[in-house]
């Protein structure tokens, strides 16, 4: 937390900002790291050094191209989009959140997003000096159709967000609901499917029918967030105004490299997923079997749970060498809940075992 800034200094910047928490990251040394929905999962030896031998070459002394056509067209395939629609790449979704912001900053433009959900949506809002406006889910964290409507009407956002799976509820919402949201939308909607590899279903068949809604994905969740790659895809004419406010060179030639290379081998990390997605089973089986644990359903690498005590229990996981996220103060909705993130059958194990004796 840094101190208030003094006199003059004070004056330099924003009062909002200054009232601002920094975006928290918690310190995982030395612990089991299942706190933020990272594929545990590394590239194997031989391909880690080929990826070396690649980089090694690139022309580091040269700004990257500003169209990474390559990387686009790779990224467009891997995603199946259909023909004749754009592909936008950001450093990070969490980029391309803040330049959908700054593209739809009109006068009196609103966002919306439910909540419990990611907070890059509010922080957008509030940096680009846009209004948010929340919809609480129901208590078993499916969209409130009626009040995300009755929000609609009245405050006609500029854009909705939909994670589709939710973070931190890591549920994929009723896609009737999402039809209905997507038709009274007077703005756009990102349905944003950072968990997409982990997910039985994708929004990608449905883009087609409405020119409003643009999908966002990253390959964060794939293996890759090291690397910094998110995408957006949607309208051509819609996306060539989004681009015009994403600085120039925002993908470096080291991360467009390295992505371009794992598509060349996604083989792997599909491998990895499907993996994932059999020890998320597991886990949730174990969970369940455990008194005293509520245990939500998944479509992503995480699963909530309600503990009698989850600072107790977050705490005592910590002491004993596991680092989960506690998020029972992030909304009501969550109180006494945990996130933990799918890990490898080792990991998993041990974050069971930690859990199991602080219950
Ligand atoms: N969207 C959602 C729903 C997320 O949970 C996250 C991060 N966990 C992101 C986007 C950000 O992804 P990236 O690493 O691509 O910035």
């Amino acid at each position: 937390m840094s101190s208030p800034l003094p006199g003059r200094l004070a004056r330099l910047i924003r009062q909002d900002v200054q009232s601002m928490h920094a975006y928290a990251v918690q310190d995982a040394r030395g612990l089991v790291k299942l706190d933020a929905m990272e594929n545990p999962h590394r590239l194997p030896t031989q391909l880690q050094e080929e990826l070396g031998r690649r980089l090694g070459a690139l022309p580091l002394n040269r700004y990257p191209g500003p169209r990474m056509d390559d990387l686009r067209e790779a990224l467009a395939r891997h995603a199946q989009l259909p023909p004749g629609y754009a592909l936008m790449l950001g450093n990070g979704s969490d980029e391309l959140i803040s330049l959908i912001a700054m593209a739809c900053d009109v006068p009196g433009a609103s966002i919306l997003a439910p909540l419990p959900g990611f907070v890059m949506y509010a922080m957008s809002a509030q940096l680009q000096g846009l209004k948010f406006i929340s919809v609480d889910l129901t208590p078993d964290f499916e969209l409130d159709e009626r009040a995300m409507l009755a929000a609609i009407e009245q405050h006609r956002p500029s854009i909705i967000y939909l994670a589709y799976p939710n973070n931190p509820t890591a549920k994929l919402w009723d896609d009737a609901v999402i039809e209905r949201i997507v038709q009274a939308a007077p703005g756009l909607v990102v349905i944003d499917e950072a968990y997409q590899p982990f997910s039985s279903r994708s929004y990608i068949d449905r883009l087609a029918r409405h020119e409003h809604v643009l999908l966002m994905r990253t390959l964060s969740k794939f293996g890759l967030a090291g690397v910094r790659i998110g995408y957006l895809m949607g309208r051509r004419a819609l996306l060539a105004e989004i681009d015009k406010v994403r600085p120039p060179y925002n993908i470096s030639v080291l991360n467009a490299e390295t992505a371009l290379f794992a598509l060349e081998h996604e083989d792997v990390f599909q491998a990895h997923a499907r993996e994932l997605r059999a020890q998320r089973q597991v886990l949730i089986e174990r969970l369940q079997a455990l008194p005293g644990v509520r245990v939500w359903p998944s479509d992503a690498n995480m699963v909530l749970v309600r503990v009698p005590d989850a600072p107790a229990a977050f705490e005592g996981m910590k002491a004993r060498g596991v680092l989960v996220k506690n998020v029972s103060k992030m909304h009501p909705l969550l109180a006494n809940c945990l996130r933990l993130t799918v890990g490898t059958a080792d990991e998993n194990a041990q974050m069971l075992a930690a859990l199991q004796a602080c219950l």
